[in-house]
């Protein structure tokens, strides 16, 4: 497939309001593509580059782009970061700056779709200090042989950020209907492979195959979510559950195979280095076992947990990790098993999940109860507090792991404020003493690939950590417009607020009432934001005067 007709494409799903024709257009395409194609198409369509567990990475920033299309259009970094600014739009930006340029040039080399994908993996093989150099070498050849259109969604694709409405669940739905598969089928070989190209693929060549999907050591799955809840509602709906402390840490999955440790972060990226004191813990007490484990790394002090921040200070560290590790130590907290000697665990239920964890950990286990009333769950969330954890997991006992879902199988429960985790996409320049950072940030929900508005929030914040955040963000500027300057979503907050309102002014349609900032969310990126569908439940039990994290007093 030419590049040229997969932007076409995208083009014509941008002006598809309807999901089900969205999901009919890209079914339509699927089937006749080449096997390499296949795989390529299916993680473009959805901005991605790299599957979600590969430690590839595109590395391309807006000021890299900016001198990149600078230089094919023949002008300064400046008018095209101007450009931008005025569409508010990267990739409308390079369209129109390109199609000043066609007039002028004679010769485009025609680029298919592996020849794209080629140059994003040299792109993300440069390292070290040229690794800059070789990045914009490579995007000045994207884009000199790009037209206006193919440079539209080039930019994107760099940004990772296609702006077209194809999230996974689309695509999932899309592979289904190419190759005639049930849906479930799909999304369970999803949940293994972290890939959906390569379930496209398996879904042609060999469809019965995946259903026995495994899961492969070095190849992390996204973890297991949880939705805010309430003891009483997970005890009426299941029964007796399984109760653990919310410790307040940050969670890994250890992988280990032949004797080799990794370990990888909530986002799926490789810590292995970041954490030798962890890793050695869990090499340790696996013995010879070959293992997947699911934890939370914890910071203790005089057997009290620490604040998430120490923990978060030590998954960056790349460093002199060995004087940090004197000052933090870490340990494991292992609550879930998913691969163990070669088995794939993830279908299994999580009573025998935690039987299996038991048999090969004796130590760095996280305590589970079980409780079958209100009053037994209460206590146990009462001590978990007693303890300095943040609340408590209630599971349900009989549930799969199910990777990368936020359902109602595990639910948190914690007091005080409500707090979502929302994309940053916005933000506003800041007044007086403030002039120089930006002052209030604009958020947003997740909906099907889509970030939608959902307030804005500047109070909570001191001027310390308004400079911290302004150093966070500065780079991600895609646009300004007066005060207000676009952001490109990479940042998460977790923000508390008093009730949720409808409102006409936010694209979500909700509006959060007396937002207040609590962190930035370091160990989540922005697919991990809150949906648009767990906001409109939080809405409709807040009508109903249930909350929604917090127990009744
Ligand atoms: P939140 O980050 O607020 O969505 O809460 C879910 C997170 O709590 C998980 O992603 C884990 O990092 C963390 N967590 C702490 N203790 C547990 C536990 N016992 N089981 C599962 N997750 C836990």
């Amino acid at each position: 497939m030419q590049f040229l007709e997969f932007a076409q494409i995208c083009e014509r799903l941008e002006g598809t309001p309807g999901r089900l024709d969205m999901i009919e257009q890209v079914g339509a395409v699927l089937p006749r593509l080449g096997d390499d194609e296949l795989l390529v198409f299916v993680r473009f369509i959805m901005g991605r580059v790299f599957p979600d567990w590969s430690p590839q990475k595109l590395g391309v920033g807006p000021n890299l782009l900016y001198d990149a299309v600078a230089y094919v259009v023949g002008t300064k970094r400046d008018a095209v970061r101007e450009a931008i600014n005025a569409t508010g739009d990267a990739g409308l930006a390079v369209e129109r700056l390109l199609a000043n340029k066609e007039q002028t040039s004679f010769f485009i080399q025609e680029m298919d779709l592996l020849d794209v994908y080629q140059d994003f993996e040299r792109m993300a093989a440069a390292e070290g200090q040229r690794s800059q150099r070789e990045k914009l070498r490579v995007a000045q050849k994207l884009f000199g042989n790009a037209r206006p259109l193919e440079g539209r969604y080039l930019a994107r694709l760099m940004l990772e950020e296609l702006r077209i409405g194809m999230g996974e669940g689309n695509v999932r739905d899309a592979v289904a209907r190419a190759f005639d598969i049930d849906v479930r089928l799909v999304e369970h070989a999803h949940q293994a492979m972290n890939d959906l190209g390569e379930v496209a693929l398996l879904a042609r060549q060999n469809p019965a195959a995946l259903s026995s999907v495994t899961i492969e050591p070095f190849r992390p799955v996204k973890m297991m979510l949880a939705q805010a809840g309430t003891i009483a509602g997970q005890i009426e709906d299941h029964g007796e559950v399984a109760v653990e402390y919310k410790y307040d840490g940050s969670r890994f999955q250890f992988h280990k195979k032949d004797g080799v440790c990794r370990i990888y972060s909530r986002k799926l990226e490789e810590v292995t280095g970041s954490l030798p004191d962890i890793v050695r813990q869990l090499e340790e007490a696996t013995a010879d076992h070959d293992v997947i484990l699911d934890g939370e790394a914890v910071a203790v002090r005089d057997g009290r947990p620490m604040p998430f921040q120490y923990v978060i200070r030590r998954f960056r560290r790349k460093h002199q990790v060995d004087s940090m590790m004197e000052k933090i130590e870490l340990v494991p907290r292992v609550f879930d098993i998913l691969y163990l000697d070669g088995e794939t665990l993830m279908d299994r239920p999580l009573a025998e999940r935690r039987r299996l964890l038991e048999d090969v950990l004796k130590v760095h286990i996280a305590p589970q109860f079980r409780a079958g009333d209100v009053v037994g769950a209460e206590a146990i969330y009462t001590e978990a507090l007693n303890r300095g954890h943040e609340g408590v997991m209630v599971k349900v006992l009989d549930s799969p792991y199910t990777p990368g879902v936020r359902g109602r199988l595990w639910v948190k429960v914690k007091p005080g404020v409500e707090t979502l985790d929302l994309a940053v996409v916005g933000a506003e320049w800041g007044e007086g003493r403030r002039a120089k950072m930006f002052g209030s940030f604009l958020l947003a929900v997740q909906d099907q690939g889509r970030l939608l508005t959902v307030g804005k929030v500047a109070t909570g914040i001191t001027d310390e950590v308004l400079a911290d955040l302004y150093a966070l963000l500065k780079d991600n500027v895609i646009a300004r417009s007066g005060k207000e300057v676009t952001l490109e979503p990479q940042v998460v907050f977790e923000v508390g607020y008093s009730e949720i309102q409808t409102s006409p002014n936010y694209e979500s349609g909700y509006a959060l009432r007396f937002p207040r900032f609590v962190q930035v969310r370091e160990d989540k990126s922005v697919d991990e934001a809150e949906t648009l569908d767990a906001l409109v439940e939080r809405y409709r039990l807040q009508k109903n005067g249930q909350g929604s994290g917090t127990l009744p007093d």
